[in-house]
């Protein structure tokens, strides 16, 4: 990452720059990119869970209405 302030390169994850000692709000720019990233993706996450978790109420529905058809139509027999 490089310094905000005097633009020198620096490891990744280094909390201040090598060259100006400054903090490097980069690295917390980045790791809050990637935590908004991951704030979105676990939003996401959350409405695919949600999304997931009906389907699977769904599906698990539909399996029941399945056997439970099944089991009416053995029933019958
Ligand atoms: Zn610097």
């Amino acid at each position: 990452m490089y310094c905000p302030r005097c633009g020198k390169e620096n490891p990744d994850g280094s909390a201040f720059c090598n060259a100006c000692g400054s903090p490097i709000v980069g690295g917390a720019a980045k790791a809050a990119d990637k935590s908004a990233d991951g704030s979105d993706k676990s939003s996401g996450n959350i409405i695919g869970s949600v999304a997931s978790l009906i389907s699977a109420v769904a599906a698990l529905a539909v399996v029941a209405i399945i056997v439970f058809t099944w089991i009416s139509v053995l029933s019958e027999w």
